[in-house]
């Protein structure tokens, strides 16, 4: 299968790229820069989409970017990194005279409203409440393919939780603090924290790029799928878990104001409020964690 990745060079990307190698198919990426085995987003504009069978799309700027101040420009580069990007591409599949067949977007869970008791599924109904859920809103509607490309396109959303690993993501920031045993929760501790290891989001998207088993046409609207593992876990949970596996200390907790104050307000609920999020679907489609609980993810990453 020949595969396009969208922000295929990032976190994400290089453990879809080494798993999907591994499994003997052909990776091109497309990032802002060219480089071998790469197209840029440029080239989609101009030339259209090249030949692929699965299409992927992975790129935006980082939430938590700790490099930058929560401003007007951060807030537009968070929207337009995530919308322009999956437009190129669902407007490049539906213009293309050979489509792939399968077309994965990578989302979040942030369009599920923060609560301690609420579980939700894929089929949760939600409406944005926030700027983080109304971003879900309009990229996940980017992705949205016209009627006749739906016909012979199948749509994916996978909605992620906080994605564990040691080469990116959330770890990559907190690994040095807790090392220096200056790791402790976050606000009340109590939130909820939607988490999944890398190998497996990156599983769940090869699997979704899978052709269909039988000649049906896909179904009109995308197939959306939780990527976060079975076990809910607080983010106190999290926190004593990996400060036991790692032998540090967790007792430096980080007030709410605090982190509302460093990241802005619109952007600390990410780590101060969390969602019970079930990936029901997912495990409906047959998907086998292999990172099913925390102790077992931790120990991997932290081992490694
Ligand atoms: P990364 O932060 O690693 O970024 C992925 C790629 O996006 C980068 O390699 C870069 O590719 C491209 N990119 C970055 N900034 C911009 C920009 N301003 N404009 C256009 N492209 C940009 O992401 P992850 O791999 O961690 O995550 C993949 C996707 O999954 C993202 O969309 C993310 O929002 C989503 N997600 C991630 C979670 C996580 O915990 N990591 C949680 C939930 C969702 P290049 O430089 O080659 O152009």
């Amino acid at each position: 299968m020949r595969v396009l990745i969208g922000g295929g060079s990032g976190f994400v990307g290089r453990e879809l790229t080494r798993l999907l190698r591994d499994k003997g198919h052909e990776v091109t990426l497309i990032s802002r820069q060219p480089g071998p085995g790469r197209i840029t987003w440029k080239e989609l504009e101009s030339h259209g989409l090249p030949p692929c069978d699965g299409a992927v799309n992975l790129a935006g700027e980082n939430v938590l970017n700790p490099l930058r101040w929560w401003n007007e420009s951060y807030k537009k580069d968070l929207f337009s990194s995530r919308i322009d990007t999956t437009k190129a591409l669902s407007q490049a599949i539906a213009a293309s005279s050979s489509p792939p067949h399968s077309w994965v977007l990578v989302s979040g869970i942030a369009c599920y409203k923060p609560s301690p008791t609420t579980e939700y599924t894929e089929d949760s109904e939600w409406t944005p409440f926030d700027l983080l859920s109304q971003l879900v809103k309009e990229w996940e509607a980017a992705a949205f393919l016209p009627e006749n490309a739906a016909k012979t396109t199948k749509q994916v959303v996978i909605r992620a939780g906080a994605v564990l690993g040691r080469d990116g993501g959330a770890m990559k920031q907190m690994l040095l603090p807790f090392w220096l045993g200056l790791g402790g929760t976050l606000g009340s501790g109590r939130q909820p924290f939607p988490w999944i290891h890398v190998s497996d989001l990156a599983g769940i998207i090869a699997r979704s790029l899978e052709p269909l088993r039988n000649t049906e046409a896909p179904p009109p609207s995308p197939q959306v799928y939780n990527g976060v593992a079975p076990a809910i876990t607080t983010n106190h949970e999290f926190t004593k878990e990996l400060g036991r596996i790692l032998r540090r200390p967790t007792i430096f907790p980080v007030p709410e104001f605090v982190l509302s104050a460093m990241l802005g307000s619109e952007r600390a609920v990410i780590l101060t409020k969390g969602q019970k999020v079930i990936p029901l679907k997912t495990l409906e489609s047959g998907y086998q964690f292999e990172y099913p609980d925390l102790t077992l993810a931790l120990k991997q990453i932290v081992g490694s």
